[in-house]
């Protein structure tokens, strides 16, 4: 059965008619095609900050709920993944399973000694960094360093993380950045890196940079923002300070770094997993036109990680809603069908 759908299609709105070929859309009409969906198309949602198949930190992968956890992306609609650290090297079939989404990602974490999550991540010498982070992306095209971790920690310096980029970049890959604090992600952004996690201490000044070097920021906003809601009980003092402040910047950096055309993404971080559109919903409420916040977890995000849109020859992916998504981003709640590779995956046609 072919699929067939037609709408308006984001980011342009322009009217499309579209067959799937395969895995492949086509304007070419196949007949007997069934149209499976019309209204305003996405080419499906992107979670670009997730971690699937642990339930706790420092838990090591779990097959069963790395599958659970993506179903849940794709009844959200999200039809590709970025993974910038996993619990473990995933099994054959993630990012090729029909079912599931397509994924990148950066196998596992790679932190300093003394830093990050216990039972998650390699610890990894500063002067062996660029090699083990070179040779993880040659595996799966992405590596991510934690540049920081807790409030006192030393950060990455500057010329390691330049020779990590460096040496990346040297076998076509790219490198993801978790950063907390002003000096991480300074030293990220000189440095060259490819997106910036997190980076609630970033400073604005920096900003005109990364636009022009073309690094991301995958803020997780919503992630930060349901965390510190459960610090109010916790001891005044420098840490719970950092922790505060930082949620605070995070909005205010988000706006401005959208105004400086910074490549902003849309990532969730955090369980249950299918939440891209809480994510998209903070991003507006930081300021972010509906536009261009709908763009981080979808047609920005998917041409960032190297896939087209709702054009011939492009993947066979697209997410179908009744109305215009930019109007009401509730409506990211309600899809009419999800279409993974040339099949409709929602609803599920059982049979
Ligand atoms: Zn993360």
């Amino acid at each position: 059965m072919v699929i067939r759908i037609r709408g308006y299609a984001l980011p342009h709105g322009e009217y499309v008619d579209l067959y799937a070929d395969g895995d492949r859309w086509t304007t070419d009409p196949v007949p007997n095609a069934e149209l499976v969906a019309e209204g305003w198309l996405l080419p499906g949602l992107v979670d670009a900050h997730t971690h699937p198949g642990a339930a706790e930190p420092g838990d090591p992968l779990d097959e069963d709920l790395l599958r659970d956890d993506l179903r849940l992306h794709v009844d959200a609609g999200v039809t590709l993944i970025r993974s910038p650290g996993l619990a473990g090297q995933p099994p054959e079939w993630f990012g090729t399973d029909p079912e599931l989404p397509r994924a990148s990602h950066a196998g596992p974490w790679l932190a300093q000694r003394g830093q990050f999550f216990d039972g998650w991540g390699n610890r990894v010498e500063h002067a062996d960094l660029p090699g083990v982070a070179a040779a993880q992306a040659k595996r799966s095209g992405w590596a991510k360093i934690i540049a920081d971790w807790r409030l006192d920690d030393e950060a990455v310096p500057v010329d390691v993380l330049t020779a990590v980029a460096e040496a990346v970049h040297g076998v076509g890959g790219r490198v993801a950045v978790h950063t907390q604090h002003a000096a991480g992600s300074t030293a990220a952004v000189r440095a060259g890196v490819d997106s910036v996690e997190h980076g609630m201490w970033l400073d604005q000044d920096l900003l005109p940079d990364m636009a022009a070097k073309g690094i991301a920021l995958t803020p997780t906003l919503s992630g930060f923002q349901d965390m510190v809601t459960g610090l109010g009980d916790r001891p005044d003092g420098p840490a719970k300070d950092w922790l505060l402040g930082g949620t605070e910047a995070h909005g205010p950096l988000v706006a401005a770094a959208a105004e400086a055309r910074v490549l902003v993404l849309a990532g969730t971080d955090s369980r249950p997993h299918g939440q891209v559109a809480t994510e998209v919903r903070a991003l507006a409420a930081a300021g972010m036109r509906p536009h261009d916040a709908l763009g981080a977890a979808s047609w920005s995000a998917r041409e960032y990680l190297g896939l087209k849109g709702l054009e011939p020859g492009a993947p066979a992916d697209a997410v179908v809603y009744a109305r215009d998504p930019r109007t009401d981003l509730g409506l990211l709640a309600e899809p009419l069908a999800v279409i993974l590779r040339g099949r409709r995956v929602r609803p599920s046609v059982t049979g």
